[in-house]
């Protein structure tokens, strides 16, 4: 995230990441260790990496289709997050996910609903 680690893995109103020029202030960044244009990401990072994406579109009211890769941005020179890496793909397994989550959180609340107390 352009940071030392702090524990939280979130920026605070009180910090500021650095990962793609131009775009600091509009965006998040979310790093990975490892060079994915020699060779395939490893299938538990993705994994993990996906439910941070997740995670995040839910908390800050992103959809998947706002997950954009390194070299996706305007004014990027660069290959990260790896040419091995395929975002429409990862994208479409967030989107996945989310849509996933978003079903749940919909059953859960009717079940909140249908559970009003009753009598006096
Ligand atoms: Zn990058």
């Amino acid at each position: 995230m352009g940071r030392p680690q702090d524990g939280d893995n979130y920026l605070s109103s009180l910090e500021w990441g650095a990962h793609v020029y131009g775009h600091n202030a509009t965006s998040l960044g979310i790093s990975t260790v490892g060079n994915w244009s020699g060779k395939a990401m490893n299938p538990a990072i993705e994994r993990v990496l996906i439910q941070h994406l997740v995670k995040l579109c839910f908390k800050m009211e992103l959809t998947p289709k706002d997950v954009k890769g390194h070299r996706e941005m305007k004014g990027a020179s660069t290959e990260c997050p790896g040419l091995l890496v395929d975002m429409d793909r990862l994208r479409s397994l967030v989107d996945e996910q989310y849509k996933a989550v978003k079903r749940l959180l919909g059953r859960k609340k009717k079940c909140q609903k249908s559970k009003k107390p009753t009598g006096s």
